[in-house]
């Protein structure tokens, strides 16, 4: 998944805005660095902002679908692809996952690279990502690794800023025919990159068995927390931070 952890802070209002940092009492001036005009707080800047209704118009167009400047946020852009086949509906949420990691992206590289905001920078990101993730479905290892029919496969990632530092987790669940039957993300407060992984698992595991689902195929990206599982030598985790804040 694209930029996992900067989708699960955008997501959960945890990005360092001007305006969050304001409400936490720090005193700056704020200034969207995208546009140069306005303050800025998520609405503006990942919505409303002239910069961002540029990036929104033109991946409206790609799609085919009707872009409305006036009435914009996350459920309502989400919400045109439901009609359409699993193909555009996952396509769509890669391609909205897509536009809001980039636009945080290029206004961090605004501010901390005092580079001048460039929407064509931004497409171009987004068209290559786009180009990354179609090889990765049409390969043969992505066929393959659908699962068993009354199998459920669990994708994971613990994701963090420091280590050990502010935790956070995600999960994906699919079923055998690569549908998304479920998704979340959580906050695990403080703790090692290790933990996160291995806390992350449990949460995909929590999912699927309070849900009925006895077999399960995890995946993840750390190779230290599935040889854990696999040899059943999972440290005990007492003490440590459960997942909070589950969306
Ligand atoms: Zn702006």
């Amino acid at each position: 998944m694209f930029g996992g952890a900067n989708i699960w802070k955008i997501l959960s209002g945890c990005c360092a805005t001007d305006k969050r940092l304001q409400d936490k009492g720090i005193n700056i001036a704020s200034r969207c660095s995208l546009c140069l005009k306005n303050i800025e707080d998520d609405t503006h800047l990942f919505w409303i902002c002239l910069f961002a209704a540029n990036i929104w118009s033109w991946i409206h167009e790609l799609f085919g679908f009707q872009w409305n400047p006036h009435i914009q946020n996350f459920e309502t852009v989400t919400a045109h692809a439901t009609t359409r086949s699993v193909a555009i509906c996952n396509l769509w949420a890669t391609a909205i996952t897509n536009v809001l990691t980039e636009i945080w992206h290029h206004r961090n590289s605004c501010i901390f690279n005092n580079i001048p905001a460039s929407s064509r920078r931004v497409k171009s990101k987004i068209l290559a990502n786009f180009f990354e993730c179609s090889i990765l479905m049409k390969s043969t290892m992505h066929i393959r690794s659908l699962p068993y029919l009354d199998q459920l496969k669990i994708g994971c990632d613990g994701c963090s800023r420091g280590n050990p530092g502010p935790n956070g987790a995600w999960v994906i669940l699919r079923d055998h025919t690569g549908n998304t039957i479920g998704a979340m993300s959580a906050g695990l407060g403080i703790c090692t990159n290790f933990v996160a992984e291995l806390l992350a698992i449990i949460l995909g595991l929590e999912w699927a068995s309070d849900r009925g689902w006895s077999k399960i195929w995890v995946t993840s990206d750390s190779q230290t927390a599935i040889k854990c599982f696999a040899s059943d030598r999972v440290p005990c985790l007492v003490g440590m931070p459960r997942p909070h804040n589950v969306k």
